[in-house]
């Protein structure tokens, strides 16, 4: 047994811990835990602790039954929302084939080998989300018309606001967990608030959004609210987005700064961006996985369509943030098509892959976009070689489904299931006669 385990043990013994929450993601992004006693702890750092796969979303077909869960004992965290006394605890797992290999379809896995990937090249790459949410008043039910808790916009200081209760609860909340915050505030739509996470290595961040999207799920309930990360809950105001921030760095150097380039972005971080660009239309199935996606990227506020990239331009899909001359280690590109809904260990490794790939074959970096890309007219916008994101999931993943990139980078498994799964999605959704249809036609037709 290795320091960080016996940590574990010790802490467990001191802080009476009664149950092990072992946690894991399917490949959809759903959070699973499976609650073990401390006696399990040993056997369960040793071989991993056996669930059966076959329930799980993207783990069956290939593996029918079991699977062995491996906890990470560097994420151990005390659950503070479960009490003091006979605590709950919680640890991030790998997910192992019976023989003990890495599952293929553990979005952990293909995360981690993507960032091995980028590690033989000398990176380790570094994000950090702006998670955007809707709190609204419960209890959550779909038959009924959403109520956000307050009518507040941007930066808005609601008084007596529910929002800032929840902000400090939830990051409270969080920081006890060892994440840090770096900045939160009401978002635009009514409702709606923002937490950004302090940047780290990418796993961790992917970690910490999962265990942010339960906290503020807890917080919430606590609180007679629900909070949600759907794409786009209301139809008139803005969806709610994960911008995230990428960087690389080698060793202790961010790769992407160079003082006296323009932008002081390096040549790395050129053709990084240039690889985001080129291969933005074919990871967009894994950024903005639901049908509901699509809402929020073609709704406007602020929603990034069209494939560009610019400083300061916040219609652009790549911002190049530069609040002040000589940002050092704090150069960072921002991604703006992710949403809130996504599984953030597969779009971490697409995010990475495409860069990279640009990095590998030295794409070059088109002109940024300086004006409102929306105010533009198609011809305009053509004549400037700006594309079109995705327009559906359907033409997100028959896009995705010819890239080699994408292929690669999440491993045959993981790829053929999203495939799958979200071809019977769009089904679905298609085969449904919508309130829409039936307000606009029944009159005319
Ligand atoms: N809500 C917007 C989005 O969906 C972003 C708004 C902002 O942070 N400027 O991306
Ligand atoms: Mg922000
Ligand atoms: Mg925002
Ligand atoms: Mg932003």
């Amino acid at each position: 047994m290795d320091r960080q385990e016996e940590f574990v043990l010790r802490t467990v013994e001191e802080r009476d811990i009664r149950f092990i929450r072992l946690w894991f993601t399917d490949v959809l992004g759903v959070l699973k835990s499976v609650a073990v006693a401390p006696a399990e702890l040993e056997s369960a750092f040793g071989e991993g602790i056996g669930f059966d796969g076959s329930a799980i979303e993207g783990l069956t077909r290939v593996y029918e039954a079991d699977m062995l869960a491996k906890p990470d004992p560097s994420t151990f965290q005390v659950l503070p929302w479960r009490g003091e006394t006979h605590g709950t605890a919680r640890m991030f797992c790998d997910v192992l084939t019976p023989d003990g290999q890495p599952s293929a379809a553990d979005p952990r896995h293909v995360l981690k080998r993507a960032l091995a990937r980028a590690s033989e090249k000398g990176f380790t790459f570094y994000t950090h989300p702006e998670v955007e949410f809707y709190l609204f008043e419960g209890p959550a039910d779909p038959a009924q018309p959403l109520v956000p808790v307050d009518a507040g916009g941007y930066f808005d200081h609601v008084p007596r606001g529910t929002g800032h209760d929840f902000r400090r609860a939830a990051i409270q909340m969080l920081e006890s967990m060892g994440i840090s915050v770096e900045f939160s505030h009401h978002e635009a739509g009514p409702g709606q608030n923002e937490i950004d996470l302090r940047y780290a290595d990418a796993l961790t961040t992917a970690d910490n959004i999962m265990t942010f999207r339960t906290v503020v799920k807890e917080v919430a309930l606590e609180q007679g609210l629900f909070a949600s990360f759907m794409p786009k809950p209301l139809g008139d105001h803005p969806g709610s987005g994960m911008h995230t921030h990428l960087s690389l760095f080698e060793g202790d150097r961010n790769a992407f700064y160079e003082p006296s380039a323009p932008l002081e972005l390096s040549q790395t971080a050129r053709h990084f961006i240039a690889g985001l660009l080129r291969h933005s239309a074919e990871i967009t199935a894994i950024t903005n996985q639901w049908v509901n996606s699509y809402k929020r990227l073609w709704g406007g506020a602020e929603a990034p369509s069209y494939v560009c990239w610019g400083h300061n331009n916040r219609s652009a899909l790549v911002r190049v943030p530069l609040y002040k001359p000589g940002k050092g280690n704090s150069t960072r590109v921002e991604y703006r098509g992710v949403d809130s809904a996504t599984n953030p260990y597969l779009a971490f490794a697409v995010l990475l892959a495409a860069g990279l790939k640009g990095i590998e074959e030295g794409y070059e970096l088109p002109d940024g976009a300086e004006d409102d890309v929306w105010e533009l007219t198609g011809a305009e916008r053509r004549a400037m070689g700006i594309e079109p994101l995705p327009s559906s999931l359907e033409h997100a993943i028959s896009i995705m489904e010819n890239s080699e990139l994408v292929a690669e980078t999440l491993g045959e498994h993981v790829f053929n299931f999203v495939l799958r799964n979200k071809r019977q999605e769009w089904d679905a959704y298609r085969a449904q006669v919508t309130p829409y249809e039936l307000t606009r036609y029944l009159p005319l037709l």
